[in-house]
């Protein structure tokens, strides 16, 4: 995708902060954090949302949730908690059209905190 940032990120053409690498998946910390530890996790694919995942996406979902585990470990936020949030379109507060996964940690969330 021409116009997408996080596509960019994944092609180095604009800089970040990148926690993990792989074939198929990227994790960065988010340029605006809203905790200590915010990190965003995506698929290197381009899938737009959620509701656009494919039958064939589910390998790589799964794979985003094993990379989360390895990273709250690697941030030290294993133990004391943390919270996975994906938006998803205009009422989710999608504002980036790359599905990604916020991983928010470091201190106590308040209820209503979601990225
Ligand atoms: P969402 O509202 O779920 O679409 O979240 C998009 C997230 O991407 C926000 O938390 C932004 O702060 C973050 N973001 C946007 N541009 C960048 C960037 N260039 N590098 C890191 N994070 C970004
Ligand atoms: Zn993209």
């Amino acid at each position: 995708m021409e116009d997408c940032i996080f596509c960019k990120i994944i092609k180095k053409e604009i800089p970040s902060n990148i926690v993990y690498e792989d074939s198929e998946i990227v994790a960065f910390r988010d340029i605006n954090p809203v905790a200590p530890v915010h990190i965003l996790v995506i698929p290197k694919k381009h899938i737009s949302s959620l509701i656009d995942l494919k039958a064939e996406d589910e390998i790589i979902i799964g794979k985003i949730y094993t990379v989360i585990n390895k990273i709250v470990e690697q941030e030290g936020i294993k133990e004391k908690g943390f919270r996975v949030v994906v938006n998803c379109g205009e009422d989710g507060g999608q504002e980036v059209k790359h599905l990604h996964f916020h991983i928010l940690g470091g201190k106590k969330l308040g209820l209503k905190i979601c990225g």
